[in-house]
């Protein structure tokens, strides 16, 4: 199943190139009072909804709209962490020598450790950083290198703490398509990537059933129909089950979580005015304009 949300706060189901309305199924979900729990109250309740949302998109008065009039907000509304994965394609690690990317302060060499996440860890994006592709991206750095960064985004479904390598792929709900947009400089990742709207989430939450194997899906993205960035999740060097057991060591997961896997190598600036289309096999694709 593919779940979006749409047009403000419209929850849909994606089929067959139009969105049906199934906003009427939130009323199923539990009333809360504060303190509001940690996580995503749709995606946490997604097992109980998605029956309803198959009922609810088969309605005959169910409102359908094509796919090219609908905008398209984050999938997930309320992460509680949006957790990344730093250099984690080998060619992103090569190209990541380059001084335009690197600032002389964010090195990629790792003499001593397996993988770069051994020895530089994962790093928080701000969740209130999140838009969808709807939504657009704020240039906050005019005058400075604001890269684009496709990744495969894995959003959790079940939270855990320390999650076992062998039972973490059922803690995850779906996937969608993820950019870190990022400007490069000196600064911490997280100040450097948590900007408004530097962290775009979309266009539909792919529900894991669809995708059986998340290790193994091209990725592109084109700048003005200029390609960038090409790819297959087959070169993550830290792979998604690892990823989600080496986040779940340190972070409790809730759902909702959003865990950005890493981009692969091609990153570029993305210039005020320009449009994205960032694409990912048996997601879907979706087009962001930057402001
Ligand atoms: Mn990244």
């Amino acid at each position: 199943m593919k779940v979006c949300r749409f047009d403000g706060d419209r929850l849909g189901v994606v089929e067959a190139g139009m969105v049906r309305d199934v906003t009427s199924v939130l009323d199923a979900l539990p009333p809360q009072r504060w303190p509001a729990p940690h996580g995503d109250q749709v995606i946490a309740n997604l097992p109980m909804l998605a029956q309803l949302m198959r009922e609810a998109a088969k309605q005959p008065g169910a409102k359908a709209i094509p796919l090219a009039d609908v905008r398209f907000n984050s999938p997930v509304a309320n992460p509680t962490h949006i957790i990344a994965a730093p250099l984690n394609y080998p060619l992103h690690v090569q190209e990541s020598h380059d001084p335009a990317i690197n600032h002389g302060v964010h090195m990629p060499t790792h003499e001593g450790f397996d993988t770069p996440i051994d020895k530089f860890g994962l790093f928080l994006k701000s969740h209130t950083g999140l838009v969808g592709p709807g939504n657009g991206i704020d240039l906050h750095w005019p005058g400075r290198r604001n890269d684009h960064e496709v990744e495969l985004a894995v959003v959790i479904g079940k939270g855990g703490k320390r999650i076992a390598r062998e039972d973490a792929m059922g803690h995850v709900a779906g996937y969608s398509i993820g950019l870190d947009i990022t400007v490069r400089g000196p600064e911490d990742r997280s100040f450097r990537k948590s900007a408004d709207s530097y962290a775009v989430l979309g266009p539909w939450l792919v529900t894991a059933d669809e995708i059986p194997n998340p290790g193994s899906l091209d990725l592109s993205l084109t700048v003005d129909g200029q390609p960038r960035q090409r790819s297959n999740t087959k070169h993550l060097i830290v792979d998604i089950p690892d990823l989600i057991r080496r986040a779940s060591a340190v972070y409790a997961l809730y759902p909702g979580d959003i865990i950005m896997t890493g981009t692969p190598d091609g990153v570029g600036e993305i210039p005020s005015g320009c449009t994205i289309h960032a694409w990912i096999e048996r997601i879907g694709d979706m087009q962001v304009a930057v402001r």
